[in-house]
Parts: structure tokens; sequence; C-alpha cells
């Protein structure tokens, strides 16, 4: 085994899919002494939890492209490594059931093809044909993304782990970061359970610990964690391998395939916070205990959608902490703060799908000192000084959270 490094060029703070994805493409980018420290074990804050969707289209054009970066990655890493990433391309639905909703979706999708995306729209029917198990009653429309898929969270994050020490960064496992040492207003060192390493620049990929890992250096990260929860059903008969991700914005919930049966999550109008006084020590690998009143809502507004719902078997109610932010969109770049230390945190429940793109933007930015685009959505600046009151963003987070499906989205 070899000696724990003393130096570095970067160190990346954080072992989920963001830091393994920020390594890869700073490792094949050309960027030499990169170290990842996990205090754990990769994976195993919120992506070991993760159900797996991977959809592509958001409402700013750049951050759609990262989306489809990670699309593109997921589909070829497994030739690259040899690990697979349970990668399938077995395309998104996303339903209607509203004039208004309709109109949004038209414009999705007028938007996702003017992006270049093969988005189209299809009659409830054509939906149906598609996603046989679902009642379309109240469906006057959907949208079709023949390029969505999902993938296994934990299999993609080791792949891309791989393929980053493939190209030379280092990764170290159970490596906890205590403290950053600046001068200057500059990082000049992390300080670990395991000693001091010396490096240039810090990326802080800490997840929903990325708040507190950005105090050590003077860095806001306005980000707070909420329960969110998917139940797991056993096999259930129609549900082919091959079956959409499907989301019914209207209906705050979404599905995907699962080992022939389905995964069904959503986002609550009232959500629960999670960890108000700090997440507690020794939270790896760890799940919540499933909250069936709370769930009850969501599926009683699957049931009408998915009557097979009533009689199938259940395996799990999953539930695990994210971190979300005030306005719903991740958290990246270059701090106010501090120069030499960057940030990818706040996923918002789509760290899956963005994490491919948002770790090849983030590389690019550290090692060119700018994004590659405008990235402004998703620029950690974006942020005032008023997002210092943690009151502020737990209850302008906690208002995102439940507006995830609003028309104006
Ligand atoms: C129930 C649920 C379902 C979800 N479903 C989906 C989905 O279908 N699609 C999708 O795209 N997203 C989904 N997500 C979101 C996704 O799981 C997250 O956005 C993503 O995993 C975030 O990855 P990350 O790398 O930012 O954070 P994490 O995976 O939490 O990684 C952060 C890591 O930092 C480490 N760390 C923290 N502090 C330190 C320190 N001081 N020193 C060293 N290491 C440290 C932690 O141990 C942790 O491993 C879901 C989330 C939940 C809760």
């Amino acid at each position: 085994m070899s000696a724990f490094p003393t130096e570095a060029k970067v160190v990346i703070i954080g072992g989920g899919i963001v830091g393994c994805s920020t390594a890869y493409h700073l490792a094949k980018a050309g960027c030499d002494e990169v170290v990842l420290l996990e205090r754990h074990k990769l994976t195993s804050g919120s992506t070991f939890h993760a159900a797996g969707l991977v959809g592509q289209l958001r409402a700013d054009a750049n951050i759609t492209e990262l989306l489809t970066y990670s699309v593109e990655l997921y589909a070829s890493l497994k030739e690259e490594t040899g690990l697979d990433t349970g990668w399938k391309a077995n395309g998104g639905l996303r339903l209607a059931c509203c004039e208004e909703r309709l109109k949004q979706l038209e414009q999705q999708t007028k938007t996702g093809q003017s992006f270049g995306l093969p988005m189209e729209m299809l009659t409830p029917s054509e939906a149906k044909e598609l996603w046989p198990l679902m009642d379309i009653s109240d469906v006057v429309g959907a949208a079709f993304l023949p390029t969505d898929g999902q993938a296994n969270p934990s299999d993609l994050t080791q792949s891309l782990a791989k393929g980053a020490k493939l190209n030379g960064a280092r990764i170290l496992e159970d490596v906890a970061v205590t403290g950053i040492e600046m001068e200057d207003g500059k990082v000049t060192a992390v300080v670990t359970d395991q000693g001091r390493i010396e490096c240039e620049v810090v990326v802080n990929c800490a997840g929903q610990w990325a708040r507190e890992v950005g105090a050590m250096a003077g860095v806001n990260v306005p980000l707070f964690s909420v329960q969110h929860q998917y139940l797991i059903t056993e096999a259930i008969d129609g549900v082919t391998p091959g079956l959409p991700t499907m989301r019914d914005p209207d209906r705050l919930t979404y599905y995907k395939e699962e080992v022939g049966g389905l995964v069904m999550g959503g986002y609550e109008p009232d959500p629960i916070p999670f960890a108000e006084e700090g997440i507690p020590k020794g939270f790896h690998f760890t799940l919540l205990d499933s909250d069936w009143d709370h769930f009850e809502q969501l599926m009683e507004l699957a049931l009408p959608r998915v009557p097979a719902l009533e009689t199938a078997g259940i395996k799990e109610l999953v539930n695990g902490p994210e971190s979300f932010t005030p306005d719903g969109n991740f958290i990246l770049g270059q701090a106010p703060e501090c120069e030499s230390f960057f940030v990818g945190a706040g996923f918002n429940a789509f760290g899956i799908a963005a994490g491919g793109g948002a770790g090849m933007a983030l590389a690019h930015w550290v090692m060119n000192g700018e994004p590659h685009a405008d990235l402004a959505p998703v620029d950690i600046r974006r942020f005032g000084d008023a997002y210092r009151d943690i009151g502020k963003v737990k209850s302008e987070t906690l208002d995102a959270y439940a507006k995830h499906y609003a028309l104006a989205r």
C-alpha cells in the first residue's frame, strides 16, 4: 500500500457521485496529483440510496447540456473502465393532466428540440402504449425523450472512481477531513484524521455535509437536508425491463422499473427537514425510518394512475436524506470567499442525472479558473450574504422542494 500523501495539487472532499466524477474528469484532463478523500466508503452518503432516474431536461439550455453530457458518459463508461454502471436508455415519459401543463410540456419539447434532444409529444394512448400499466383517464398529453434512462448509482460511482484511478488520481477511503488551513485567503492544506496534505486547491463535494466542510474555509454553502422517500415493489405483471421512467408532475410522483417491479417516489407539498442541528455522527450508509403516514398522500395520488400498486407486494419504503437548495438548483463553482476553494453540492435529488456533467464542468472550472459555459443558474455566486442566515436557507429550501413539480418549472 502506498504511503499517505503529504502533498497534492487538488484535494476533493467526498466520495459520492459528484466527487468521483470530478476526480475522473480532472485526472482525464491531465491534472496530476489529484487526491479524493472519503471519510467512510465511496457512495456512503446520499449516492447509495438514490433511485437512479436520469432525466435530462432542465429550464436552462446549458444545464440541460450538462445532463445530456452525463447520459453520453454513462452510456460509454463501462467500455472504458470495465465496470458496469447499470445504464439503460429506456427513455423518459412526462405526463400532462391539464391544459396548462400540456402547454408547458409543448414548450419544453420545443426547447428540448432546439437543444438537439429527440423529444416528442405523444397522445395519451401513445403514452399508454409505452406504459401499459397506467390509467390515462385524466391524461391530456405527454412528452417522451427516448435518450433519458436510468442507472445503478453505486455501480456508476465505482465506475467513475475506477476511471479516475486509471488516469492517475488517488482515492482514499476512511479518511475524514477535519480542517482546512489557509494563508493570505488561499488554501494551503487540508487536515485529516490521518495526517495533513498540502495542496493548492480544495473541491468540496461533501453532499449534505458540504455546509460544514465549507465553513472550515469560511465559505458559505447554502443547502439544507430534507427527507425524500420512494417505494420499491415486488415484481408486477406487465412491468418489463424496457419500461421508460415516468414523471407525473400533476400527481407529484415519478416511477421507474426495478427488477420487474416499480420504484415510485415523489415530492410532498409539506416536506420534512432532516438534521436541523447538524447531521448525526456516523451517518454512513444510513437510511431514516420509513414514514408511511407522510408517504400516504403520494400513494393516494399514485394509485389512480397505476392501479396495480394496490395489490403489489411492497419490498421497502426507502427514506434517505438529501441536500436541497433555496432555488432548487445545485451549487457549483469557485467560492466568492476564496479562489482556491470550489464547490459541487446541493443536488436536489438529481445528482445522479447531473453528476457526470457537473464533474466535467467543475474539473474545467478548477483547471481554467472559469466555467466552460454560462452556468449562472448553478453558480455558487448567485447566493449573496443573506444566505448566511440558515433560517432563510431552510424556509426557502423547503418551499422550493414543495414546488418541485410546480407549473412554473
Ligand atoms: C431517496 C432519494 C432518491 C433519489 N433518487 C435520485 C434519482 O432517481 N436520480 C437522481 O439523479 N438523483 C437522485 N437522488 C439524489 C442523489 O442521491 C444525490 O443528488 C447524489 O447522490 C448526491 O451526490 P454527492 O456526491 O453530491 O453527495 P454524497 O453521495 O452524499 O457524497 C458526499 C460524500 O462526502 C463525504 N464526506 C462528508 N464530509 C466529509 C469529510 N469531512 N471528509 C471526507 N469525506 C466527507 C460523505 O461521507 C459522502 O460520502 C435521490 C436522493 C434521495 C435521498
